[in-house]
């Protein structure tokens, strides 16, 4: 049943002004690579809600699997029970946990980075965190303090956020890697003192800041500098896990293992599920009671979470993400020789940044208004003019094809 017009504009307006979103049409479907609003049109979907829907929109077997929990329990409760699902899930997801191995789940990323600090505090005893600057790890309280991508994320008047966050440079976005490495030195001769440093938690792409790939001997380092001032090292891959780079994890591509690792989006196609994956002689410092939630580790996302990975297992999901990346990165490139508005392209894998000259303020948000009136869903990225491009990674050639010719000429238009 759909609203009517009248009905959707009064609810819409309703809404708190404080979300921010790229187009005020009313979705109603979705399948694939493809969505409608409420008068039929059709878009091709390259935001899939934010890097979440890795399976497309209703997979047949997510949908299967989602119907066939939601018909055997209604809730089951992780601090109440063990359920089954959740258990089967880890046993699925270990292959994948880059040799970590305890599991905790919740519903949302940012959830799972407050347990990543708060576990990697506990551990260590100490309460200082290192993160980067461009970085986004969430909008409560503790993920908001090291969340540094735009400044409209803390809305202003948000209250003092919780003490220990400091913040160095992101290779490629805040200088190179030379740069960075003094950065970091210097942070613990100015800043903080080594012996009061949980972690250094750290997006191994740079996400909702920018689409900027850090480079993996820049990821070894730290790997090492962690080790030799004794704090952690998480890895943020809420939204660079779950495939979207080609690898399952982005650090797996690096050849670097960190002590914990956050992901969620992608991990369920679409179902809110979240996990803090984690060395066990990190997580078995936790005395019990300190991790939970009411509906974190819920069975129906579980069961989505299984199919999903079923899907990765069966239809070669990775081996997709790689070829129709490298495809679109071919296209992109191609865009680029043609237009000087352009300056950068960037993956890995799915995980597509396209950067803009500087001086065009305000271009990247002309391209993203610009392909959403012509039937594609692209979003921006950080405070520099970038578009990311994050198709469901089993987008077929067709879609993608189509929906890249609609951004090129979205941004040759806005260059004209
Ligand atoms: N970490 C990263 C790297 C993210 O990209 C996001 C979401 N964009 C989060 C954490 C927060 O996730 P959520 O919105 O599910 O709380």
């Amino acid at each position: 049943l759909q609203a009517s017009e009248e009905a959707r504009v009064t609810a819409a307006a309703k809404l708190f002004p404080g979300i921010k979103r790229l187009s005020e049409r009313v979705l109603v479907q979705g399948l694939g690579s493809r969505v409608w609003d409420a008068d039929g049109n059709e878009l091709i979907d390259f935001a899939s809600g934010i890097g979440v829907t890795s399976t497309g929109h209703c997979h047949p077997k997510v949908v299967e699997a989602v119907r066939e929990q939601a018909g055997l329990a209604s809730h089951l409760q992780m601090s109440v029970t063990h359920h089954d699902r959740a258990l089967q899930l880890i046993e699925r997801l270990e292959p994948y946990a880059l040799g970590l191995d305890r599991f905790f789940f919740a519903t949302s990323g940012a959830e799972a980075v407050e347990g990543a600090l708060r576990l990697a505090r506990q551990a260590t005893g100490r309460a200082g965190v290192v993160a980067f600057r461009g970085g986004y790890h969430g909008r409560t309280a503790g993920t908001l303090a090291i969340t540094t991508s735009g400044i409209g994320y803390r809305g202003g008047n948000a209250g003092p956020l919780p003490y220990g966050a400091f913040f160095a440079p992101y290779p490629g976005l805040g200088g190179d890697k030379a740069y960075c490495r003094e950065q970091l030195d210097l942070l613990v001769k100015q800043q903080v003192a080594p012996s009061e440093l949980a972690a250094v938690i750290l997006e191994p792409v740079l996400g909702e800041g920018g689409f900027v790939p850090a480079p993996h001997s820049f990821l070894k380092h730290l790997r090492e500098w962690c080790d030799a001032h004794g704090a952690l090292l998480i890895a943020d891959e809420v939204q660079s896990g779950a495939g979207r780079t080609g690898a399952f994890y982005a650090c797996e591509a690096a050849g670097v293992q960190p002590d914990i690792l956050t992901t969620a989006k992608g991990l369920a196609s679409g179902y809110p599920l979240s996990a803090v994956i984690s060395k066990a002689e990190i997580a078995d410092k936790q005395p019990p009671g300190c991790m939970g939630g009411t509906y974190g580790g819920n069975a129906v996302a579980c069961a989505a979470a299984i199919a999903t990975l079923d899907v990765f297992e069966e239809e070669g999901v990775l081996d997709n993400v790689r070829k129709q990346g490298a495809r679109a990165t071919s296209t992109l490139n191609t865009l680029k020789a043609e237009c000087p508005a352009v300056v950068d392209v960037r993956g890995p894998g799915l995980m597509l940044g396209v950067e803009f000259d500087k001086s065009l303020t305000g271009f990247a948000g002309e391209v993203s208004r610009e392909c959403e009136a012509n039937g594609l869903l692209a979003l921006t990225a950080g405070v520099h003019e970038a578009c990311r491009l994050i198709p469901p990674l089993i987008v077929n050639d067709e879609d993608l094809d189509e929906g890249l010719a609609i951004f090129a000429d979205a941004v040759k238009t806005i260059a004209d």
